[in-house]
């Protein structure tokens, strides 16, 4: 696959989700001492922008806390398209159960990320093996435990080679994390992609986050945003509703599948949790905040027992 304008739009993408983590971080939706070393500047956005992206955080937080709590044996995490994401780090500081943290992008965000790490000693501290063993060349770092490198999403052969270099074992409880990633993927791209990991890991959770339900007035214009951004792809994919993307997950081999968009997770939340997020900055308008989320959706689904009883509400 070759290296278009449009790949260099969708890799720009995690420069902006970055900025606004830190903008939000700032404002106290939640902690994140790591996200300002990879970020330049802070980007303030609309209090509902913020809480939209404090759902998404928490949600995941959540669903990665029962993974962990479901795991027989020291388990892996693939973040697929993972951008300056800084979860490794954020799980690092409360828990040792992953044995193996595997991150991939395109090779120009994880030579940038790469960069980052090596300058920073927070980050690196956290990397490096007993003998402070840290291999780092063009673009990829192997430490023990954790691993960065580049590849192409639409290239399963590049996947396959990037997993197999970052020691991803097929046995391992497996937890693939995919953030606004597949949605720039066309739909042939993300469905082979999908079928290869539903394939790979047999005791696996899939976590997916991305736009949902683009087909009406609302979703035109968020479709219209990307593409002036050069992100054209987004179209396709984000047109799903939610049963349609489920059914996608059950299409591509996975054996349990289930989804919701981010009004209902947002309900979801404990009380007390949005009672606070919503004291940090007033919002008039409720509803752009339950526009915003009805055109967002966490999917998630499994391979094998372990993980199949995973829930929203558990
Ligand atoms: N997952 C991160 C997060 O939630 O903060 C980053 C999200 S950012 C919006 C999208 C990321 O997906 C970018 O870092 C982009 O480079 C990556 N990506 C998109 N298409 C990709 C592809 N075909 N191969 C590798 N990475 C890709």
């Amino acid at each position: 696959v070759s290296w278009s304008a449009e790949d260099e739009a969708v890799a720009g993408t995690n420069t902006d989700a970055t900025e606004c983590k830190l903008g939000a971080v700032q404002l106290g939706y939640w902690a994140d001492p790591y996200v300002r070393l990879f970020a330049r500047r802070a980007e303030r956005r609309a209090p509902e922008i913020n809480r939209g992206y404090y759902a998404r955080v928490r949600a995941v937080e959540m669903f990665i806390h029962q993974f962990l709590e479901r795991c027989d044996s020291k388990c892996q995490i693939i973040n697929l398209g993972c951008g300056f994401d800084t979860l490794f780090w954020r799980l690092r500081d409360v828990t040792q159960a992953v044995g193996n943290f595997i991150e991939l992008d395109f090779p120009t965000v994880t030579a940038k990320k790469c960069q980052i790490i090596k300058r920073n000693k927070q980050l690196l501290e956290k990397i490096a093996n007993e003998d402070g063993e840290v291999a780092c060349r063009v673009g990829e770092l192997h430490a023990d435990g954790y691993h960065l490198a580049g590849c192409d999403l639409r290239d399963g052969g590049g996947v396959r080679r990037a997993l197999a270099a970052c020691g991803a074992r097929a046995d391992a409880p497996t937890l693939v994390l995919a953030e606004c990633v597949l949605v720039y993927l066309r739909e042939d791209a993300a469905a082979a992609l999908l079928q290869l990991l539903a394939c790979a890991f047999p005791k696996q959770l899939l976590l997916i986050y991305e736009q949902c339900n683009l087909d009406d007035k609302f979703g035109e214009v968020m479709i219209r945003n990307l593409s002036l951004r050069g992100c054209s792809a987004v179209g396709e994919r984000g047109r799903l509703g939610v049963a349609a993307a489920v059914e996608r997950l059950r299409a591509a081999g996975y054996g349990g599948a289930r989804g919701w968009d981010m009004a209902a997770v947002w309900r979801a939340l404990p009380d007390d949790e949005r009672a606070r997020v919503e004291r940090l900055e007033p919002l008039d308008e409720q509803e752009l905040l339950h526009q915003l989320h009805q055109h967002y959706a966490l999917t998630v689904a499994s391979q094998g027992d372990l993980f199949a009883d995973i829930d929203l509400n558990a």
